[in-house]
């Protein structure tokens, strides 16, 4: 069973190379360290933590119970709030509860899903875990938030995306399984992305053309120099601060970036299948949770997608599931098709992968050491100066919809600003609403 953290390790480590303040750099320390023990630990599976509410069954709504662990490490912690409690006073034990609530929501009404095992699994929270501690995860059977370190990150509980991205490792782990290693585990990552930004757009009812695509929005402190962890409308753009660096996500197969950190850049080049996704939503038109959605569910669920599974088998296995579901002249085989050509995974054909594909012998990640986050910042910014497609800077207007036909699969025309006319991320609007 693997851990899985919100903020990735290399963008704790640059916070805790180039935070001045003594204390900060601890919060950062001990959050990795924190990190790096879940990460080491043996199966959380077995732990009988929610036995008390695990007899009951399915039922008509979600079955959620949230902890405190009163700025302690023991997990679960105190029940503080269980399924039908009214509000208590603590708003981040209500976010929580609001967020795991809108998650269910989305899978149980977009999809059929109930729960993240498709059986009403109990969604367990644990908020005010250690104090400053600056991620939040999914463990393999609960939720944990930290309160953050004050100072770049506040509460994890207040992104609804957030949320619906750590327990959708819970809907990955229980189908597709994809194993969190290079583009796999990218692939795993993206999935969270989709479907927590999904399970935010469904929560305020928002279209494709109206949603902020973006993961985190409301987790950043105000002062950061970003809008939010990701963003899958325009990634590697969603930050730009000293403390933090820069976004390093890639939008196309050209900025790619090998690397053996982050389990093979997980959060990175998640950017790729993330912008995909975009794509194939605002081709669509309406609700992402409608038809795009609706493809990639099937896609992660369908019993056929590979454990291993690349970048190319996963947009072949959409394509087939788009043809299952619409038909093949369909327009949204269409979109789906156009989408990946975009993002250069596949060519126009639809059918030949662009690039060769991953080395046979897969790459196994090491301890991400701070000379190789170094490395791993250097070479994103590289390949973000050089190798990606032109996209547009953040806080444009949203770009007009891209029409229902199938465009001309040409990347360099697909956005029209150039990566000169990249501006910064401003203070202004760091995400709180
Ligand atoms: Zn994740």
């Amino acid at each position: 069973m693997r851990v899985h953290h919100i903020v990735p390790p290399y963008l704790l480590e640059h916070l805790e190379r180039t935070a001045d303040d003594p204390n900060l750099r601890a919060r950062y320390r001990q959050s990795l360290q924190h990190d790096a023990v879940f990460r080491a630990r043996p199966s959380a599976t077995q732990r009988q933590d929610a036995a008390p509410f695990q007899d009951e069954g399915p039922t008509q709504g979600p079955r959620r119970v949230v902890h405190d662990a009163e700025h302690g490490t023991s997990l679960p912690g105190t029940v503080v709030r269980a399924e039908g409690d009214p509000a208590t006073t603590d708003l981040t034990v209500n976010q929580a509860y609001d967020g795991t609530g809108a998650t269910w929501a989305m899978f149980q009404e977009c999809f059929g899903r109930d729960s993240i095992d498709g059986a009403g699994l109990l969604l367990s929270s644990t908020v005010h875990f250690d104090r400053g501690y600056a991620n939040a995860f999914w463990d393999g059977t609960q939720m944990v938030f930290g309160d953050g370190d004050g100072e770049i990150f506040g509460d994890f509980t207040r992104s609804i995306d957030v949320t619906g991205h750590e327990l959708t490792h819970g809907v990955t782990q229980y189908t597709a399984d994809l194993a969190y290693e290079g583009q796999s585990g990218a692939l795993n990552e993206s999935i969270s992305d989709v479907f927590g930004s999904l399970a935010k757009q469904h929560h305020r009812g928002q279209s494709a053309a109206d949603a902020d695509w973006l993961i985190g929005a409301d987790i950043f402190r105000p002062g950061v120099s970003g809008v939010a962890l990701r963003s899958l409308k325009a990634p590697g753009t969603a930050y730009d601060d000293p403390r933090l660096g820069r976004d390093p996500q890639p939008a196309h197969m050209s900025g790619y970036v090998e690397t053996t950190a982050d389990h093979g850049g997980v959060h990175i080049n998640s950017g790729i299948p993330n912008h995909a996704f975009y794509l194939v939503a605002m081709a669509l038109g309406g609700n992402a949770y409608g038809d795009a959605g609706r493809i990639w569910y099937d896609t992660l669920t369908s019993g056929e997608l590979s454990e291993t599974a690349t970048f190319i088998d996963f947009a072949q296995a959409t394509l087939a599931a788009a043809e299952t579901l619409f038909g093949a002249d369909s327009p949204q085989v269409s979109a789906v098709s156009t989408a990946w050509t975009e993002v250069g995974v596949l060519q126009s054909d639809s059918s030949e992968p662009s690039q060769p594909s991953e080395p046979s012998e897969p790459e196994r990640s090491q301890p991400s050491g701070s000379a190789e986050s170094v490395e791993l910042m250097r070479a994103a910014k590289t390949a973000l100066s050089t190798g990606t497609p032109p996209r547009p800077p953040p806080f444009m207007p949203p770009t007009p919809d891209q029409p229902a036909e199938p465009a001309e699969p040409d990347p360099a025309t697909a956005d029209p600003d150039t990566p000169a006319n990249h501006s910064h991320p401003e203070t202004s609007a760091s995400g709180s609403d």
